[in-house]
């Protein structure tokens, strides 16, 4: 059976780069219903994360000139997970598979052709994965790359070098929406899901208009964020580190008592600073860590909304649904 696609794209004040990247998706679209590899109807989905431009002016005309083109308006700025999230799981019953990908046009859309080819060859898991990042500069490629290696080494398993370029089946979508967390992080949830999966590889070209939202103080804390809803490593370096610590101290102690009996002590000053910083050092940092992952519970435990979806281009009586 030819499967119904969304393209879903987070949009979060994309004004200058939407009107060139939209028609792309929907070409896109059209020459994969063209080859009968997805039906007719099949949509390119805009989620607005709550931008302060003339982002969802674009997206609402859009759905005016094109039924393909359809869109959802989160209530707020919630940043881009959840905008995703919002976008797939309001995407997820009505149609077979969906395919994510940020709106600036830096993700070779012609991977979706070997997305869709290996959902027919049966996966429900498609991830695009960037080949080369020589568009990037320098530093980005640099902080990109270690975020991945920092993220695996802590424990939290991700794809390198994808983001959140993926195809995912309804069916794949449905366990996801199974996992209940509100510290979202896809590109680690999505490998817990499993099924049969897969990877493509394109190349990653340049931002096609505005500028990215992903500083390096963001991605700092998607890295940390990533870590610490994927993994508890962090505690246990903590612990062992505490260990070794509580052994050299041990040591230290005795070699202290030894000296004192021996009648040799003399100011030792400096010694005993040097191990108060290097203790509280050690103290403060495991505290802090270990006051993140109860962040973590009690965002959790309140259990609040991941998404609030404020409006769509289109009617709930006139169902889109399949
Ligand atoms: N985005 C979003 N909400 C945000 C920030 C970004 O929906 O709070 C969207 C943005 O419109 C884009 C995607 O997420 O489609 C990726 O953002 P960006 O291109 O700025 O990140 P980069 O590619 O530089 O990592
Ligand atoms: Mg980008």
């Amino acid at each position: 059976m030819t499967p119904r696609l969304i393209i879903v794209v987070p949009c979060y004040n994309e004004q200058e780069v939407l009107p060139i990247t939209a028609p792309m998706f929907l070409e896109k679209l059209k020459s994969l219903a063209a080859a009968g590899q997805i039906t007719e109807d099949s949509r390119v989905m805009f989620v607005n994360d709550g931008s302060r431009d003339d982002t969802w002016n674009i997206i609402t005309r859009l759905s005016e000139e094109d039924e393909h083109y359809i869109g959802i308006a989160q209530s707020r700025n919630r940043g881009h997970q959840n905008a995703v999230l919002a976008g797939l799981m309001t995407a997820k019953d009505m149609c077979d598979i969906t395919i994510s990908i940020d709106c600036d046009g830096q993700d070779d859309i012609n991977a979706m052709d070997g997305m869709v080819a290996a959902y027919h060859e049966g996966c429900e898991i498609v991830y695009g994965v960037r080949s080369r990042r020589d568009t990037d500069t320098f530093f980005k490629r640099f902080t990109a790359e270690s975020f991945y290696k920092l993220m695996n080494a802590m424990g939290a398993e991700v794809v390198y070098n994808h983001a959140d370029y993926r195809l995912i089946s309804s069916r794949a979508l449905r366990e996801l929406a199974k996992f209940r967390e509100v510290n979202i992080f896809l590109r680690g949830m999505v490998p817990l899901v499993g099924f049969k999966s897969t990877s493509v590889y394109y190349e990653r070209s340049e931002r096609a208009a505005g500028k990215s939202h992903y500083p390096l103080k963001k991605m700092l804390a998607l890295a940390f964020d990533g870590i610490t809803s994927l993994s508890i490593k962090p505690i246990k370096i903590i612990f062992m580190l505490g260990l070794i610590v509580a052994l050299i101290s041990f040591v230290g102690i005795i070699w202290a008592v030894v000296e004192a009996i021996l009648g040799n002590t003399v100011g030792g000053w400096a010694s005993t600073t040097c191990i108060i910083c290097f203790l509280s050092g050690v103290q403060l940092i495991s505290i802090g860590v270990i006051g993140e992952y109860i962040g973590k519970i009690y965002m959790e435990v309140k259990q609040r909304p991941r998404y609030i979806i404020s409006e769509k281009t289109w009617d709930n009586d006139k169902s889109d649904k399949k």
